[in-house]
């Protein structure tokens, strides 16, 4: 029996057409995300450098990694030459350093999304709308030129309240298609929904899921 190609067949077919999975494999050794790759999975998702660096050495390199967590301005240059989408792009201060090291590294442009902080929990991280919007009218992103700003992620508050994570899904796809005219045809991606929520995730419009626990177990921390 191989539990990862069968949760991976699973959650695959249950995907709305045109919503791409991208497989959490933080905390999970690269044994079980080549089992992944050799059931199909490209697209992998990571929340720290140090592990996601040892990681795309050792697996093969057309894997599209994702960098999903909180990312320090000093830890973006480790990861600039390879990364295929830097989901946690969540200040100035960051996309600055990205555009930066970008150039630095020869590359044309680095794959973004801004995250947006929709939930609950002050502890997670994300733009604040308003600042976000501050951000953009100021006209910063015209002086970065080596980002491609592909979309909006975010995170809905961890409760089994399914109102609340559904609004918070709605809120984020608002704030999509609310900023979507603004970059044009590029801007194409959603990334919204976990394991526990994909499902609603996708009933509100979600074009990405990340899913972790579901495909390779429970981590251990
Ligand atoms: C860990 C993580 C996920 C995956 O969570 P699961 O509940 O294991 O599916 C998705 N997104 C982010 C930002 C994460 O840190």
């Amino acid at each position: 029996m191989n539990a990862i190609r069968n949760n991976i067949t699973v959650i695959r077919s249950s995907l709305a057409e045109g919503v791409e999975l991208c497989a959490v494999s933080k905390f999970h050794p690269c044994e079980a995300i080549q089992e992944a790759y050799d059931a199909g999975q490209r697209i992998f998702g990571e929340s720290r450098v140090q592990e996601l660096t040892v990681k795309y050495e050792a697996l093969p390199k057309d894997i599209e990694w994702h960098m999903i967590g909180h990312l320090q301005t000093n830890k973006v240059r480790a990861i600039a030459p390879f990364i295929s989408l830097i989901e946690s792009c969540d200040s100035a201060r960051l996309l600055e350093c990205i555009n930066r090291e970008a150039e630095r590294c020869g590359r044309k442009q680095i794959d973004c999304l801004l995250e947006i902080h929709v939930a609950a929990e002050e502890s997670k991280s994300g733009w604040d709308w308003y600042e976000l919007l501050k951000w953009l009218q100021s006209g910063a992103l015209q002086r970065l030129p080596h980002l491609r700003i592909r979309g909006v992620m975010g995170m809905a508050t961890n409760t089994d309240d399914e109102a609340v994570v559904r609004a918070d899904f709605q809120r984020l796809a608002l704030y999509f298609d609310y900023l979507r005219p603004i970059f044009g045809d590029d801007f194409d991606t959603l990334s919204m929904g976990m394991s526990d929520d994909y499902r609603l995730a996708i009933e509100c419009g979600s074009t990405m899921v990340r899913i972790g626990s579901s495909i390779f177990g429970s981590r251990v921390y």
